[in-house]
Formats: C-alpha cells, structure tokens, sequence
C-alpha cells in the first residue's frame, strides 16, 4: 500500500479512500464514484473491524464475500483494495493502545446510536485513524447513512491533524426508500416489508416541521418542535414491530438534542429501530433558510 500510493503522490497524483466493511452494495459504489469525481486514484477498504463491535452483537455473522466485492471494485474502476485481517490491522502490541482505547470521545457520542454501542465510535476511529495513517488520503469519503460517524470522523481527522477532506455521499434507498445496508439481509420477508417505515417516519416529521417553519410568521423565531408528532411515530413503529431504541433531533455539527429549531441552522433526524435480530438506523436532514 505504502509503495504505491507513494508512487502516485510522487507523479501528483490525488488519492481517495473508502473505508468499508465489505459486503459492498449500490451505497458503498455511489461513494467509490464520488470518490472518483475528486481524485486521481480511489482505494477502498474492506475489513470488518471487530473493535467497533460490542458483546453480543453481529461481528461473527456479518456477511463476508470478499471475491465478490472485489469483482465490484475492479468494475467500478477501483485502483487498489486494501483488504486487511486481524493481525495486519492490529498486530500483536498493544502497550501505547491499552485495550484497544486511543480515543476519548466527548460530547459527540452521548446521543443517538453512541448510547447504544458502547465503545462503537471509539472502534470506528481506532480504525479509520489507522487506515489514514496507512492510505495517507487527500479525501476520504463515508456516507451521511452513518452520520453521527461522520462527524466523529471528521472532529477526529481535524484533532489529529490528518490532511484529508471528509466528504459525505447521500444515503442510497431501496425503491421503497428503505436505507442500504450489508444488514438487510438479514431481514426476514416480514421484517423487510416494514423496514421502509422507518425511512417514512422521519420525512414525516420533517415535512412536519417545514410546514411549522413555513407558517411560522418569519420573523427569525425558534420554532417549537411538537412531541406529540413524534410520540405518534415511535408508536406506528412500535406497532409494527420496529422497536425504536432512540427517535431524536439534534443539531448540527455538535449532535445535542434540541427543543426548538432556529431558521438558518442545521438539524438532523435521527432514528434506531430493532425488528427481530436486526438494528436498522436511518436520519434525514433538516435545514431551514431564514426567508
Ligand atoms: P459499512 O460497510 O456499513 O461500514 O459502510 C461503509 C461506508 O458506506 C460508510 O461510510 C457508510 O456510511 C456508507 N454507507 C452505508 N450504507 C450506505 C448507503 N445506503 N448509502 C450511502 N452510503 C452508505
């Protein structure tokens, strides 16, 4: 890896990497184009990094087929796939990274999925820390599907003083608007017909709060979010058999619930639903000009 993006860098070329955890769909290959849209040469990665993974969650059975992703990377006109195991990635020391802590995140992680996974984002970092080091990228691209991992990447590669732009790729949708994941394969027949729901609550709360800031006289005023419109949608699911773990609007970049939403700024929100044995986690975006 290291003799030939050295290479590259020598003739000026600029370099871009995707990390991923394989099992490649239309989601990860929408950010291998955009990835090639800002660079010369695109690397992707693909390991299924076991620090991101808490007890009793799916490291052992998240799908592997490597020989497949491949095929996809070469027609998708990849340069390099950089596929490490175990011990490439984290060999056998471990005497400056106890127990495979470097990162200490803060505020960043007390909402949304960084209640839930405990450790998660401090795996994620560990890792893409590595890989920036290893790939020494100009850009890197992940996409806004994982958004609360966005901005931790991206607070991370500023602190850490790596030279890399953090571009987000728009999450790609099944044609019923049901997010892509390596982990809908996951779901059962009945479980798949009522994952697109999640997707539906969250532009229904949207199109409800644009229509608030719509009527709302203009005047630059906060408007309140009503809890009642999301109570009501953490029941549908619910209902249906999505089990929400959180339902949340924060805003943006610092990823702190909020109460009330001020034209002009950036929200998001944010949704985790456990249907059977699998968590499924969609958000949609909220911006509001001032008019
Ligand atoms: P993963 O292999 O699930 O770790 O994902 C690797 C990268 O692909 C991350 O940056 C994810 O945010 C991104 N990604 C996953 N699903 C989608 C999707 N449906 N659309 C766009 N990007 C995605």
């Amino acid at each position: 890896m290291r003799l030939i993006t050295a290479e590259w860098r020598k003739k000026g070329l600029r370099i871009a990497l995707v990390p991923t955890m394989g099992a490649l769909h239309e989601g990860h290959l929408s950010l291998v184009k955009m990835a090639s849209e800002h660079a010369d040469r695109v690397v992707v990665s693909l390991f299924v990094n076991p620090t991101q993974f808490g007890p009793g969650e799916d490291y052992e059975k998240y799908p592997r087929m490597l020989d497949r992703d491949l095929d996809l990377c070469s027609r998708e006109g990849v340069s390099l796939v950089f596929a490490p195991d175990h011990a490439e990635m984290y060999g056998p020391g471990q005497e400056t990274r106890r127990h495979f802590i470097t990162f200490r995140i803060g505020k960043m992680k007390e909402h949304l999925c960084g209640v839930w996974r405990q450790g998660h984002f401090e795996g994620v970092l560990l890792v893409v820390n590595k890989l920036f080091h290893i790939v020494q990228p100009d850009v890197a691209v992940f996409g806004q599907k994982d958004i609360q991992q966005w901005y931790i990447i991206r607070q991370m590669a500023l602190e850490h003083d790596h030279p890399v732009d953090i571009l987000m790729g728009p999450t790609r949708r099944e044609p019923d608007g049901l997010a892509q994941s390596s982990r809908n394969v996951y779901l059962n027949r009945d479980e798949r017909k009522k994952a697109p729901l999640l997707y539906k609550a969250l532009q229904k709360v949207r199109g409800h709060i644009l229509r608030q800031l719509e009527q709302s006289p203009g005047n630059g005023q906060p408007v309140c979010i009503e809890k009642a419109i999301i109570s009501q949608e953490i029941n549908r699911l619910d209902e249906n058999g999505l089990n929400v773990e959180y339902f949340s609007i924060v805003s943006a970049p610092d990823l702190q619930p909020v109460a009330e939403i001020m034209p002009g700024r950036q929200y998001i929100i944010a949704a985790a639903v456990q249907t059977g044995t699998t968590r499924l986690i969609d958000n949609v975006l909220l911006s509001h000009k001032e008019s």
